[in-house]
């Protein structure tokens, strides 16, 4: 039996029901793969505040540090809305995957078969569209000195080394290499120097890549042809703040931000978490679709456990449910049979890897 300590931080919102989720499931593929997991508990985000004044207590990055993954729900919402920025709950979020060195954000947006009439773009465009957006998440403008708002002026510094550059490259690639072969890098190197350094970093990391095309866009034409073509894209490589738009972009094309996870990857712990926040708006009701959260468990049996087919199991039971017509009430107007609650989809999928 192998033996895995994950730091679970379920976090704010939604985060405690999607949690408990992926927790379920992981219990029944433990079961199947003969795994072991022990789970740690820490708080972060608004929660923490509410606790420790802070939105991570150093007991919880500890926590995550001494850990073989982080698996993550969500943080923030209304009630911390007002706090000072270092205080933010979102603060935490950039703390932890700065003090984790997890520099690499993956970001699967793949259209299920199942929902293709569940996205606002027609059926015959999203036909094949399996992309993986790599952005970097420790540098750039959501970390650039110097940063100040003063009363009628504000500014904020878009700042990457050709390490960082460099090292996310490398990330793609490799990704890529598992792939289709292809990497786009998304820029706006018409207008930003350091969009000028990506490119050349970039380009010369190609070379140890012989096998993977490399292709450059801007990012205005990027967001455009995500919308009118998707297919053309396999790996989209790109920095924070354009990662962070066109992955939510991306994974509007894929019919519901419910579905989506991701891993951040990079450093010595990576953390799985789904791309969606919060959602305060639903929180407590038992509606969240936690599949964004279950497919984030399996990224990290994947990429940091190497437990290929039990990420595979999940996965499949994820497209067995929504082939079955069980939907929470996001996906609820597309193909549903059953309109399901949080713990109903997490008990679905989690009976079928049992049946297996
Ligand atoms: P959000 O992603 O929380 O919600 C956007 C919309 O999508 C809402 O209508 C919500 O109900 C819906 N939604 C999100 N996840 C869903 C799910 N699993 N199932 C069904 N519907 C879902 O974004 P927001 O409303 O802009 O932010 C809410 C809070 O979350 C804010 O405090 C924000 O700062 C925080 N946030 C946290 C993270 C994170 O923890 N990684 C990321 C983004 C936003």
């Amino acid at each position: 039996m192998k033996h895995y300590k994950i730091c679970v931080i379920k976090g704010d919102g939604i985060g405690p029901e999607i949690v408990d989720e992926a927790i379920k499931v992981l219990d029944t593929v433990a079961n199947k793969f003969d795994l072991d997991f022990n789970y740690e508990h820490y708080l972060m985000g608004g929660a923490a505040i509410d606790v420790f004044g802070e939105p991570l207590p150093s007991e919880t990055l500890e926590g995550a540090l001494n850990s073989d993954a982080v698996l993550f729900g969500a943080i923030g919402g209304p009630k911390w809305d007002d706090v000072e920025r270092h205080l933010r709950p979102e603060s935490g979020l950039l703390k932890l995957r700065k003090g984790l060195g997890a520099f690499a954000n993956l970001r699967p947006a793949l259209v299920f078969d199942e929902l293709v009439e569940a996205s606002t773009i027609k059926p015959d465009v999203l036909k094949g569209v399996d992309i993986m957006v790599v952005r970097e998440l420790t540098g750039g403008l959501y970390f650039g000195e110097p940063r100040e708002k003063q009363i009628d002026k504000a500014y904020n510094t878009m700042i990457y080394t050709s390490d960082e550059i460099r090292r996310i490259a490398k990330v793609a690639f490799e990704a890529a290499q598992k792939r289709d072969k292809k990497v786009t890098l998304v820029d706006k190197a018409n207008v930003l120097e350091t969009s000028q350094l990506w490119r050349e970093v970039v380009s010369l990391v190609a070379k140890d890549y012989e096998d993977v095309a490399l292709e450059m866009m801007y990012v205005d034409n990027a967001s455009m042809q995500l919308v009118r073509n998707p297919s053309q894209f396999d790996v989209i490589l790109t920095e924070n703040l354009f990662g962070d738009i066109l992955s939510d972009e991306a994974s509007m094309i894929c019919g519901s931000i419910g579905l989506l996870p991701s891993a951040s990857i990079g450093g010595k712990v990576g953390i799985y978490e789904p791309i969606h926040g919060s959602a305060p708006d639903i929180a407590g009701q038992g509606i969240a679709n936690p599949i964004a959260m279950i497919l984030s468990a399996a990224m990290m049996l994947r990429y940091a456990f190497e437990e290929e087919a039990a990420a595979q199991c999940i996965e499949n039971a994820v497209k067995k449910v929504l082939k079955s017509g069980y939907r929470t009430k996001d996906i609820s107007n597309f193909g549903a049979k059953e309109i399901c609650s949080t713990e109903e989809i997490g008990t679905h999928i989690s009976n079928i890897i049992a049946d297996e």
